[in-house]
């Protein structure tokens, strides 16, 4: 963090923030996290969507025999018909989890069912829709048929060896497939991260208290209560903390000895910096950053200790584009060691969005789709900091970078889903 420029006023003590680009600021934080190492042993149902801490090394081969694809008749490949049809006296049955023991010679076949290991002297499945029935115990095979047909090879999906998953990846439901066709029952995996969060405003009540003039409910914890759990992060709720220096330094530092990330929200406005910032300045390290973007341009980012410290804007809005754009890929490298930005896509914009140069604008979007998936987007209304309605209604941020001057209806622009996040 050290490479962050302070600019300091030259009319009184208050520092003037340092100004950065999204880009900027998102690759400053993502160069200071550091990726959790520490691991528990998990059985796997519960490893689902968490980050592999070790790579899988298969003890076996997947099929471990090479079985039937298809329901039908085994043979062996070079015996199969070239013209005419040929009848072939059926001399057993191969069950998937009851082979047939004996061994098929030329001339003959074995019936066989899906996943049954194929017997000794076959190397070949006729799918039973292609036989004909020749009293009880024949059947017709007609030409056409190719040698090798309708068997999976032994070790086919899975070589005995094989790194089959790395260490890192997200655990999806395909890779507990995996796990469990190779028998193994746990798995290591790392230690998610922890993050502590409360508001701090004293015009903030908690639901169930009765607001004053003036006053108004807490609603940033619980959008941020959203967010992170759809991250599968552990989370500390700590509530509200009033505008004052003590009660501020007291959550701070207990949260902090608590969670790896420390996430408050208001209070970083420049009217307001003298709240977080001296406590920071002495029990840590801030940085003060004005962001040049829309909505959520102050944004503090830190450390107490070893934990690393976001303190949002308070606006609503802006509280959930910057954990978006800023703590949402932090924490994703935190868990994983990976960096994975949103993926984005491009829609038909189908109405006029003014702007002016200068600043990356977050405007929110419904994104719909076609009879055949072309993709459009327009804006949810009114885009003010504090209009949590506009988030509410969105689907997606409509991306509108510093060098974007408006946008025409009908023109391409590109937009980030909220929710589909790699
Ligand atoms: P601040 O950044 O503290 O100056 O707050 C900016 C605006 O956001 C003010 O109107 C606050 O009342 C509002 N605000 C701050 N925190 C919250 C919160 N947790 N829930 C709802 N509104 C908030
Ligand atoms: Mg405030």
């Amino acid at each position: 963090m050290s490479s962050v420029i302070r600019s300091t006023s030259c009319c009184d003590d208050v520092p003037e923030p340092s100004t950065l680009t999204v880009d900027d600021a998102r690759q400053q934080i993502l160069a200071d996290i550091e990726s959790i190492t520490a691991s528990e042993k998990l059985t796997l149902r519960s490893a689902l969507d968490r980050v592999l801490a070790e790579d899988i090394i298969s003890p076996m081969s997947v099929p471990g025999h090479t079985n039937s694809a298809m329901d039908g008749y085994a043979l062996g490949g070079s015996d199969l018909p070239l013209d005419s049809d040929r009848v072939y006296p059926v001399i057993g049955t191969s069950f998937a989890g009851a082979p047939f023991n004996g061994s098929c010679k030329a001339g003959q076949c074995i019936r066989i069912m899906t996943g049954a290991v194929m017997p000794t002297g076959t190397d070949t499945v006729v799918m039973q829709e292609h036989v004909e029935a020749v009293e009880t115990d024949s059947v017709a095979i007609g030409e056409g048929h190719r040698p090798g047909q309708n068997v999976r090879q032994a070790g086919e999906d899975i070589t005995a060896g094989d790194a089959v998953l790395q260490a890192s990846r997200t655990l999806t439901p395909a890779d507990l497939g995996i796990l469990s066709s190779l028998g193994i029952g746990e798995v290591r995996v790392r230690r998610r991260p922890r993050v502590a969060f409360f508001s701090t405003g004293d015009e903030l009540r908690s639901i169930g208290e009765t607001l004053a003039e003036g006053d108004v409910y807490d609603s940033n914890r619980y959008s941020l209560y959203g967010m992170l759990k759809r991250l599968d992060i552990e989370l500390l709720d700590m509530g509200v903390v009033g505008d004052n220096a003590d009660d501020l330094r007291k959550a701070l530092t207990e949260a902090a000895s608590m969670a790896d990330v420390v996430i408050t929200s208001g209070g970083v406005s420049v009217g307001e910096a003298d709240y977080i910032k001296p406590i920071l300045e002495e029990i840590g390290e801030i940085n003060f950053w004005k962001i040049a973007m829309k909505p959520g341009r102050p944004l503090t980012y830190g450390k107490i200790g070893s934990s690393k410290f976001f303190g949002l804007p308070g606006n609503p809005v802006a509280v959930m584009v910057t954990f978006y754009q800023f703590v949402q890929p932090a924490l994703r490298y935190m868990a994983s060691g990976r960096s994975s930005l949103p993926w984005t896509f491009m829609a038909t914009c189908t109405e006029t969005i003014r702007k002016r140069s200068g600043r990356y604008e977050f405007q929110r979007g419904i994104l719909e789709q076609d009879a055949v998936g072309r993709l459009t987007v327009r804006k949810t209304g009114q885009q003010g900091s504090g209009v949590l309605m506009s988030m509410s209604r969105a689907n997606c941020f409509i991306l509108l970078p510093e060098d974007c001057d408006g946008v025409a209806a009908g023109d391409d622009v590109r937009v980030q889903l909220f929710d589909t996040f790699v």
